[in-house]
């Protein structure tokens, strides 16, 4: 009897095929040829199961889909259509486009990562922005890392590795992306003491789990969880206070990194998340917060308040291996500068009689004003799209609704909800108008929206698919209203 392995092609001639030309390219012929032996490979296997070979053609249909999964998965441009501002999975906060010609000035040759111009010889990495962040938010001194959970990471350990952190039990969570509070600090070396219960946790819990054997008392930020109701904890004074009458230091995980007073007409009423500044003025001694959440800047970790401490992490040999880099460092800086002239320009004549000099002593050249103009605050992408005026996106709303008027499918616009997202004020939705597609198939329609270039991702609702202009970026607009169209009427045919 013929042996049915025999049916199968060879590796070299299928890879080598001429209608996989175009994919053999994409991925490279090594990778291509790669991928051709372990679809192979399969089909052996499955002969020698027992399945019949597999006709050429369906061999070839498996390897483009492959293939072309292998490239899709490559990270691609997308148009943000959900309303979530802070999308872990897309990549969390936009940065200004001072950002991007920053990374591109310094990157593509070398920079002064840490290296003293002046001096000639080697500096501290991250020097600059961290003086920086310590002066933005009133702290003697300030430490940036890789990321908010590597702050925190690096706080416990450094301050209570083999010794124990008071936690409220009604802070032991997960913030989402696999970031336990419990995990993280049996990682640290520290050991866990749980104080009060979920809903209630009095000053006087953690003044009993005092010990000489205490290295800190970590606050949590409760980011996507609340308790509600019958509920009760300290103020971040009252924490503070103890920790200093006990000398054990108090940590704040802060999240989300406001440094800065939310728009009010958003945020009715009292914002219950407070700011870095708030938490250092309450006493707290260190305080951790991400970069890319409301502070609008990459991907980064802050640990701002007391020196001392600051220093005897920066010491840690943990520190290294959560170092930033110059990437980071170079989006970083506008976004501190962006800060830095908000602030200044809300503050009163008699401060400004106070600013250091030390900026005299600048080289012109570093002291462009027309770039510094640029810089304010508002014009950080996050704040934009945090601060969209109401009337702004219904308008918007309306005007791509009035676009696709002509389109193959109902359109029409609703008042809806953004979402601040990444674990940030997750109770306070805001209110924002959406594009609504109706359309019998929306997860068929959404597929073939996150397969256009730029990929288009929206929010599939009520058997419809929603469009929030709120974080659609305005130069998106027009790419994202030429992809609808040209898939509604796809769709048709
Ligand atoms: C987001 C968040 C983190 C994790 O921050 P990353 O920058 O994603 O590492 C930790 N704690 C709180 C309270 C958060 O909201």
């Amino acid at each position: 009897m013929d042996n049915p392995l025999r049916a199968l092609p060879k590796v070299h001639d299928l890879a080598h095929h001429a209608d996989l030309e175009a994919h053999r390219k994409a991925l490279g012929a090594k990778s291509f040829t790669q991928l051709t032996r372990s679809v192979v490979e399969q089909a052996r296997q499955a002969i020698r199961s027992g399945t019949p070979p597999p006709a050429e053609a369906e061999l070839l249909a498996q390897l483009k889909a492959l293939a072309r999964a292998r490239i899709k998965s490559r990270p691609r441009a997308v148009i943000n259509a959900t309303g979530v501002i802070l999308h872990t999975n897309l990549g969390r906060a936009p940065l200004p486009k001072e950002s991007l010609e920053s990374i591109a000035q310094l990157t593509a040759g070398y920079c002064s990562l840490e290296y003293d111009l002046v001096a000639g010889q080697r500096t501290r990495r991250g020097l600059a922005a961290e003086t920086a962040l310590a002066e933005l938010v009133g702290a003697p001194d300030a430490l940036v890392v890789n990321n908010n959970a590597a702050a925190v990471l690096l706080a416990l350990s450094g301050l209570a590795a083999g010794r124990e952190v008071l936690v409220s039990r009604g802070e032991l969570i997960e913030i989402g992306g696999g970031f336990r509070i419990p995990e993280i600090l049996a990682r640290s070396g520290a050991k866990l003491v749980e104080v009060g219960t979920t809903n209630k946790t009095r000053l006087s819990d953690y003044q009993s789990a005092i010990s000489e054997h205490t290295g800190c008392i970590l606050r949590v930020h409760p980011s996507n969880f609340s308790v509600s109701g019958y509920t009760e904890r300290p103020t971040l004074s009252e924490l503070a206070a103890l920790g200093k009458s006990h000398q054990v230091p108090v940590v704040k995980d802060l999240g989300g990194g406001l440094v800065y007073d939310l728009p009010k007409h958003n945020f009715p009423g009292k914002v219950p998340e407070p700011s870095a500044q708030q938490c250092l003025k309450a006493g707290v001694d260190l305080v951790c917060f991400s970069l890319d959440k409301l502070f609008g800047g990459p991907q980064g970790g802050a640990i701002v308040g007391n020196d001392d401490l600051v220093q005897k992490l920066r010491r840690d040999p943990l520190a290294r291996a959560l170092r930033v880099d110059k990437l980071t460092l170079a989006a970083l800086q506008p976004v501190l500068d962006a800060h830095r002239a908000a602030r200044d320009a809300q503050s009163t004549p008699s401060d400004d009689g106070q600013a250091p000099l030390e900026s005299q002593a600048c080289d012109s050249a570093a002291l462009d004003s027309s770039k510094l103009d640029s810089l304010r605050q508002d014009h950080l992408p996050v704040l934009q799209l945090v601060n969209a005026p109401q009337e702004d996106l219904k308008r918007r709303a309306e005007a791509w609704c009035e676009a696709l008027s002509a389109a193959p499918a109902g359109v029409r616009v609703e008042a809806a909800n953004s979402a601040i997202g990444g674990g940030t004020l997750a109770e306070h939705p805001l209110p924002t108008y959406c594009l609504v597609v109706e359309t019998k198939n929306p997860d068929g329609l959404s597929a073939m929206l996150r397969a256009q270039t730029p990929a288009v991702v929206a929010r599939i609702h009520e058997g419809a698919l929603w469009f929030d202009p709120r974080t659609v970026l305005p130069d998106q607009e027009s790419t994202l209203l030429d992809a609808l169209m040209q898939t509604l009427k796809r769709r048709l045919t």
